[in-house]
């Protein structure tokens, strides 16, 4: 495959995000370089300890596959837009677009996921946060593209996710949240990520709630400690979905469900 020789080239997937530019604003996309079908780029590579996903497989293409092994993937997918959507959209334009509501990317955080970005001369890997740098910014440099993400497979973690919207189908997130849990021996909480879509510019941790469950016992009032850190720690924004109130009670409430999903 030859990579980006021209900077000024626009990358895209299967448009799904990009063609808004035109449809919505009227913008006209100078030159495009489409990945959508480069053999390469749409495989998925199974491997025991980790999977490796080509940037250019789809949304229904990774729901299929994720469907017995990725439970919280599985979650998401099953909402992500709607088939039409699913069958173009890719998770490498998901990425690139770095969209605050983004629905894998909570995901990708959670599962401490490596981006793979490559120039004409070398590969490097980046963790979503570093790859995302505020509001739709990332660290791509204009010779580079995202070739693959690897999500390493870690049975020690336990893992959980939700989207709310306001429909089921076809709509995008309100809030968010993807989280990953492993415990100790001794039954204490070894290690956490809990990552949130909609509550900020861009896809975050919850510090503050993550800092204080650390090598706490599961105890209910562990998690209600938690989940008040988290209406604490966001200010979200008001819009047409929700108030930031609203988002704030979510956020908190996402907490206390994951909670009571398992029996620890
Ligand atoms: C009706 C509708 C419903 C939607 N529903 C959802 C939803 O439920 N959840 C959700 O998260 N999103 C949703 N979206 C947004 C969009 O479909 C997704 O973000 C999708 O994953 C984008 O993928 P794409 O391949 O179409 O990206 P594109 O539009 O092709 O590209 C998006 C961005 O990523 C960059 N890019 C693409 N490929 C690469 C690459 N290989 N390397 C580097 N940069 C790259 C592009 O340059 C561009 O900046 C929806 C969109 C529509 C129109």
């Amino acid at each position: 495959m030859k990579f980006k020789q021209k900077p000024e080239l626009l990358l895209i997937g299967g448009a799904s995000d990009i063609a808004l530019l035109k449809t919505k604003k009227h913008q006209d996309l100078a030159a495009i370089l489409d990945l959508s079908n480069v053999k390469e780029l749409k495989e998925i590579i199974k491997q025991e300890s980790y999977w490796e996903i080509g940037a250019s497989v789809t949304m229904e293409q990774l729901r299929q596959e994720m469907a017995n092994d990725w439970p919280d993937f599985k979650n998401i997918l099953d909402v992500f837009g709607s088939r039409q959507i699913r069958n173009v959209a890719t998770i490498g334009g998901n990425v690139g677009s770095a969209s605050p509501i983004g629905d894998l990317l909570p995901l990708l955080m959670a599962h401490q996921a490596e981006i793979i970005i490559q120039s004409k001369h070398e590969a490097r890997p980046e963790s979503l946060e570093e790859f995302i740098l505020a509001y739709r910014k990332t660290s791509l440099m204009p010779d580079e593209m995202i070739t693959k993400i690897i999500i390493p497979k870690d049975e020690d973690w336990l893992f959980w996710s939700e989207k709310v919207s306001k429909r089921k189908q076809l709509d995008i997130s309100t809030v968010s949240a993807a989280f990953a849990l492993r415990l100790t021996k001794e039954k204490k909480i070894g290690a956490i990520i809990l990552a949130y879509g909609g509550m900020a510019a861009m896809p975050v941790h919850a510090t503050m709630a993550e800092e204080y469950l650390l090598g706490k016992e599961i105890e209910e009032a562990h998690f209600e400690k938690a989940a008040k850190l988290i209406t604490e720690e966001f200010q979200p924004i008001t819009d047409a979905r929700a108030s930031k109130e609203g988002r704030a009670i979510l956020a908190a409430n996402l907490l206390r469900k994951f909670y009571f999903s398992f029996e620890f």
